[in-house]
């Protein structure tokens, strides 16, 4: 199973990957970007937000 993992050195906190999957993302307690649910969009709606986060810094890892 694929999960989204994210670069927190290259975060932006723009907040664009939980606009688009607030189930997926959110804010950790330092204002980045965290998956805290794998599976709380469908695949095509976290490789939207994947695609939208404007410092490329989500991908897919292999869980
Ligand atoms: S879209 Fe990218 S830069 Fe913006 S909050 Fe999400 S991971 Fe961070």
């Amino acid at each position: 199973m694929q999960i989204p993992w994210i670069d927190l050195e290259n975060c932006i906190s723009c907040g664009i990957c939980i606009s688009a999957c607030p189930g997926v993302f959110r804010f950790n307690s330092k204002g980045k970007a965290e998956c805290f649910e794998s599976s709380g969009a469908p695949e095509k709606d976290i490789q939207s937000a994947i695609d939208a986060c404007p410092v490329q810094c989500i991908s897919w890892e292999n869980d």
